[in-house]
């Protein structure tokens, strides 16, 4: 039996129906945008291992300040204890956040990072004796797979069995262009209840929705609106973060800060799992007090790993060299030069581009569901020639690591014109 075949007699994947799933191919070697399986064919992985990692893979940057670390201290716990790597991480951080954010809260994923946000609001109220217990989110967004992340993503594919055992979350429409009334409306009439802890949402992008963009400006008001009725902020950056709307942040697009931010997949450079949460200085004195109750009773056995804050570090001086803001500007007017070829093909209904971020669409003739027909022909079409893209329904979405070739990624442009032949 090769690896494929040994995988499926124990392994359970994410997201995955076994009974009709086809066979996962078995990546035994990753070096910059290529991967190999067991057989030795290669794929260009043009979504970045689920957008964690922008500076390809086996970067030997990252693994040797990961190998220092293993040989100086892997891991201790960080309750009741610190050491150096959180303490210089949360230097790095800092200054890079909008100027609001104070004070870093580490875990292992995105979907706790999330989960400790939300915590951070609805405790920030209790501890105050004020009753503001829900939240507001976007339909179709995505926090993660945690019960409170769950609750706070809008896809119904994914919590559709859950309804009824989650946390209370009100739903307004994203404000894409021509939305944007609509949705300022319902916010201002959810703010004006006092019923809300606080509102999440992905910043300029929604990921898992299909790369669905709406504008800063928008998004402002929304924040603005929130903040004058005492509704917290939440901007889940999990996607976004670390350079891939062209700015280090989305929220760097923005005038008005949010109360919280969170952080992981790109974190790291797609090495170890972990998170941050960030939070305004006023909700962190909204836990400090004599009181050992008013504390946030939450962590995780790997908080702050020291290896995971090395690896975190090293991939931030990564970021910021000048080398790697030229890769994101190039992969930025390449996505440019794509959209304006294809825009006017006729199976294409939409494109968007945001920083390395490029999005199509195709025009069906009925709705296509998330994991439908369309979608898995398409990823089949894809994996057989070698690429590595997970349409979302009818959406196509391209967000690279920021070091892949023009080269390759011109042949993963082409190799979509072909997949609209044969839709
Ligand atoms: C992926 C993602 C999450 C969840 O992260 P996990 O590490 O998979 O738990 C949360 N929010 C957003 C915006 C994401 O894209």
């Amino acid at each position: 039996m090769n690896l494929s075949e040994r995988d499926l007699l124990y392994n359970w994947h994410p997201y995955t129906q076994h009974k009709t799933a086809a066979i996962h191919p078995a990546i035994v070697k990753g070096k910059g945008a290529l991967l190999w399986d067991e057989h030795g064919k290669e794929f260009i992985d043009a979504i970045a291992s689920w957008w964690v990692n922008p500076f390809g893979h086996s970067n030997t940057v990252i693994a040797e300040a990961i190998y220092q670390q293993l040989t100086t201290l892997e891991h201790v716990l960080f309750g009741g204890f610190t050491h150096d790597k959180a303490v210089l991480l949360s230097e790095k951080l800092i200054p890079l956040l909008p100027s609001n954010q104070k004070k870093l809260f580490y875990s292992d994923n995105g979907s706790t990072a999330v989960e400790v946000a939300l915590k951070g609001a609805f405790q920030y109220y209790y501890n105050k004796g004020i009753k503001k217990t829900k939240f507001i989110a976007f339909e179709d967004a995505f926090h993660g797979d945690t019960f409170g992340a769950m609750a706070a993503s809008g896809i119904t594919f994914y919590s559709e069995a859950f309804q009824g055992a989650m946390l209370e979350v009100t739903r307004i429409p994203v404000p894409t262009k021509g939305k944007e009334t609509e949705t300022l409306a319902q916010l201002q009439a959810l703010v004006e209840s006092k019923d809300y802890a606080a509102f999440i949402f992905e910043p300029l992008v929604l990921g898992a929705a299909g790369m669905v963009m709406y504008a800063p400006e928008v998004l402002d008001q929304m924040i603005a609106m929130c903040r004058a009725h005492d509704v917290f902020t939440i901007a889940d950056e999990v996607m976004t973060g670390f350079g891939k709307t062209g700015k280090t942040f989305a929220c760097d697009y923005l005038m008005h800060q949010p109360d919280m931010m969170c952080l992981s997949k790109a974190l790291t450079g797609g090495t170890i799992p972990m998170a941050i949460t960030s939070f305004s200085q006023e909700i962190y004195d909204g836990f400090y007090d004599n009181d050992v109750n008013k504390a946030l009773f939450h962590g995780h056995t790997f908080t702050a790993n020291p290896t995971g804050c090395a690896a975190a570090l090293a991939s931030i001086d990564l970021l910021l060299t000048p080398e790697m803001q030229n890769h994101i500007s190039r992969i930025h007017l390449r996505h440019l030069d794509f959209e304006t070829k294809i825009k006017n093909h006729p199976r294409v209904k939409t494109t968007r581009v945001l920083g390395v971020i490029f999005a199509l669409e195709i025009r069906t003739d009925s709705e296509e569901s998330y994991y439908g027909t369309l979608r898995n022909k398409l990823y089949h079409f894809f994996i057989e020639k070698g690429i590595i893209l997970r349409p979302v329904a009818n959406t196509i979405y391209v967000l690279p690591p920021y070091i892949i070739t023009d080269t390759q990624l011109q042949n993963v442009y082409e190799t979509i014109e072909k997949a609209l032949e044969i839709v």
